[in-house]
């Protein structure tokens, strides 16, 4: 393949490449740079640095040839502004936080590229930047941003999905193979629906959280977007593992998520890789008021899975509509406590000018919080005042419960479940900017993994309506990743939606 084919390759081919020295990642960081200058009107990057992206380019190269590599090093990425660097600004998509600089990176930012101080080495992934998102993860579209929106690769014209938008719309764009984002209700499997890549959301604890600016501590996750779910593997087994500096990281050893993913299944043959494996639809993922495109194009999908040799089974989720007010009770609560620390004071923006220090804290807030976010600070403050506390968010809490008890119900009877990720495919910029309800709602076949902790993927299913993608979501019980994954592969081994690329005509 020419250099100027190479976006056209994913983490593992890419990978591959580079460890052969048939590509050098100098010359496949200029390539990726060139692209990436060329479609900023896409505006996914909020930070780029060629200087520097060539520098660890460079230090990629030497490594491999010393014979140090791991099967990222010299392979791209970009991480969703959530995530702390130390060489890039951090801004979450927000004012607030403009021109701050870390002094540490993320967990996850180290570990896929230099490594943690004092640490082991990290995989040698180089960093071309920092992704846009809506404002401190909140969203649905990417217009939360204050950097301004992205736009979707395949309609200019329409929203890429959010939170992490940036980061779906770079890896649908071929600007990279492989980027970070964070899921709280939604925000990757979203995005990558509405953009046509894959996307996996481990289970909550799989991936450290130091370092990820908070929106809701308790359901907060980050996560891979690539082309295929093998690049996700990949790209997801040197990011997580536990982290001592996070207390709800899970206490387990290191997985091999590629390697979960290439296992065969007991009693599977060739032509039938999912053999025994039963797909559970609960019913209340296929409501009347699902877009026909999207439902068309998810059963189509869950019968190339029976061919798969997968059973379907009918399943129920049904508390399904509740959690939408329950996790807009949840999420804002953590939220206005989590955002309490942009006071003016600790870091971040201040107001210019003030009498008091009450009337600091009130200017500072003002001027750096948009409008979505300064809703949810009041929602969230209330909902946890005296007198509500008992009536909104102790009643979410149980709420919660009984949605991962309807979960639990259900694994008992499946491996794993699926249904449509959202109920439409990607809508027009601008077009529910004014409705913020109507966005929460569109959240609804996300949000029930999400307050189960459960992991969640959106793989590519097809095309709805003037030929956008749509994503399938699967979900598993905890800590079942290699299970996702193995069946995103089997399924993406048999099609070839993930491998359409924005601008051809799709049939
Ligand atoms: N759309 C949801 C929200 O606005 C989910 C966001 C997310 O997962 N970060 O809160």
């Amino acid at each position: 393949m020419s250099v100027q084919e190479l976006h056209r390759l994913g983490v593992a081919d890419l990978g591959r490449a580079l460890a052969r020295r048939e590509v050098s990642s100098v010359e496949l960081t200029r390539h990726l740079l060139a692209r990436i200058d060329a479609q900023a009107h896409l505006g996914a990057f909020l930070a780029r640095d060629a200087e520097r992206a060539l520098g660890a380019a460079r230090d990629a190269d030497a490594r491999i040839a010393r014979g140090e590599a791991t099967p990222l090093t010299g392979v791209p990425v970009a991480h969703k502004d959530v995530f702390v660097t130390r060489d890039w600004p951090s801004t979450a998509g927000s004012r607030m936080l403009a021109g701050y600089a870390s002094p540490f990176d993320a967990t996850v930012v180290a570990r896929l590229g230099a490594g943690e101080p004092g640490g082991a080495p990290g995989a040698g992934m180089v960093t071309l930047g920092k992704l846009n998102c809506d404002e401190f993860a909140m969203g649905s579209a990417n217009e939360n941003s204050a950097w301004g929106p992205v736009r979707n690769p395949w309609d200019a014209a329409r929203v890429p999905g959010g939170s992490s938008g940036g980061s779906a719309a770079a890896v649908a764009a071929r600007l990279l193979p492989a980027a970070t984002g964070t899921d709280t209700g939604g925000s990757i499997r979203q995005p990558a629906s509405f953009c046509g890549v894959t996307g996996i959301k481990p289970t909550y604890g799989v991936c450290s959280r130091y370092g990820m600016i908070a929106f809701a501590s308790s359901l907060d996750q980050a996560g891979v977007f690539a082309r295929s779910a093998e690049d996700c593997a990949l790209v997801l087994s040197a990011m997580s593992g536990f982290d001592a500096r996070d207390s709800t990281s899970a206490e387990r050893p290191p997985q091999d998520f590629h390697a979960q993913m290439l296992a065969a299944r007991e009693g599977a043959a060739s032509a039938r890789p999912l053999a025994g494996l039963r797909i559970g639809l609960p019913r209340e993922f296929f409501p009347a008021a699902l877009a026909a495109d999207v439902g068309d194009a998810v059963r189509a999908a869950l019968a190339e899975f029976e061919r798969l040799g997968a059973t379907l089974v009918d399943v129920s989720l049904p508390r399904t509509e509740l959690s939408i007010p329950v996790y807009y009770i949840i999420a804002p609560a953590e939220a206005s406590s989590n955002l309490s620390r942009f006071d003016g004071v600790r870091y971040g923006h201040r107001a210019a000018a003030y009498d008091d220090l009450l009337d600091m804290y009130k200017k500072t807030r003002a001027e750096g919080f948009g409008p979505e976010v300064k809703r949810r600070i009041m929602i969230g403050t209330y909902v946890l005042s005296h007198g509500y506390y008992d009536a909104y968010y102790l009643q979410a809490q149980k709420l919660r419960r009984m949605i991962a008890d309807d979960f639990r119900a259900c694994f008992a009877r499946c491996d794993l479940i699926a249904g449509p990720v959202a109920p439409t495919v990607a809508w027009r910029l601008g077009e529910q900017a004014d409705d913020p309800v109507k966005a929460y709602l569109a959240d609804i076949f996300t949000l029930p993994a999400s307050l189960a902790g459960l992991p969640g993927m959106s793989v590519p299913a097809g095309f709805g309506a003037h030929g956008l993608p749509v994503g399938l979501q699967l979900v598993g019980n905890h800590f079942a990743e290699g299970a996702l994954l193995h069946a995103a592969h089997a399924f993406q081994q048999a099609t070839d939606f993930h491998r359409r690329e924005p601008g051809e005509r799709q049939a």
